[in-house]
């Protein structure tokens, strides 16, 4: 199965002057075809646009389907700007119905993973092009929020796994704040404790997959959701 990548037209006002230009913006990405566009992405160069009038550079959070076949994995970044997370996850699952009815039967479905945020979309790119499964990198940020909740609030705090800067013997964990987006401190966890919850993950899967169920694989979410609290 194969996603073309495909852009759209928008029209956009300028945040700085308000002049209103109508722009092409990718709306689905395929990089085994066009990996320069996963380069854009990195680069944060993707869906950038230019103000004709007073030439501002800013970028543009829409809906973004990002394939990657030679890994057979589908992401949609939601930005979560306009509408609710909870009618973004209705609107989901009733793609993926629509998804799953045009397959044919004998190809084998695509993952499919859902992310609110271009820092999501990146960290997950890095996880799965290193071989790392997702479920066991959210259960260590879980583990790290439960036992440092005073200091890492799931609603005010976003740990994301920096794999670039990670060791052969640490991985290093982002603190991000959720209000701001900004990244205010380094967590490292060692490589050792990281092979023992994959060890754990393989003798018992459906405890990952009970606590994580998909398509957006997040311990943020699941703190969230366990303690009741509303996603802002
Ligand atoms: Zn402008």
């Amino acid at each position: 199965m194969i996603f073309m990548s495909a852009q759209k037209t928008y029209t956009i006002r300028c945040p700085q002057c308000g002049h209103e230009q109508k722009v092409e913006l990718y709306e689905s990405i395929n990089v085994a075809q066009q990996p320069e566009l996963k380069t854009a992405l990195f680069e944060n160069r993707l869906n950038r646009v230019q103000c004709k009038s007073c030439e501002a550079s800013f970028r543009v959070d829409k809906p973004l389907l990002y394939h990657d076949a030679d890994r057979n994995i589908l992401i949609h970044w939601m930005p979560d700007t306009a509408v609710s997370r909870e009618e973004i996850l209705d609107e989901f699952d009733k793609s993926m119905e629509e998804l799953r009815k045009v397959l044919p039967a004998d190809i084998e479905p695509p993952r499919v993973r859902l992310v609110f945020t271009r820092a999501e979309l990146v960290e997950l790119i890095f996880i799965i092009e290193a071989g790392m499964e997702e479920r066991v990198v959210e259960y260590i940020k879980y583990t790290i929020h439960t036992q440092n909740m005073k200091r890492l609030p799931p609603a005010g705090k976003q740990l994301l796994l920096n794999i670039q800067d990670s060791t052969a013997d640490e991985l290093l964990f982002a603190v991000q704040d959720v209000a701001t987006s900004g990244l205010e401190d380094l967590l490292r966890y060692p490589r050792t404790a990281y092979r023992g919850v994959c060890d754990m993950y393989r003798k018992k899967p459906d405890e990952f997959m009970e606590l994580f169920p998909g398509p957006y694989i997040s311990a943020r979410a699941a703190l969230m959701e366990e303690s009741g609290s509303e996603e802002e």
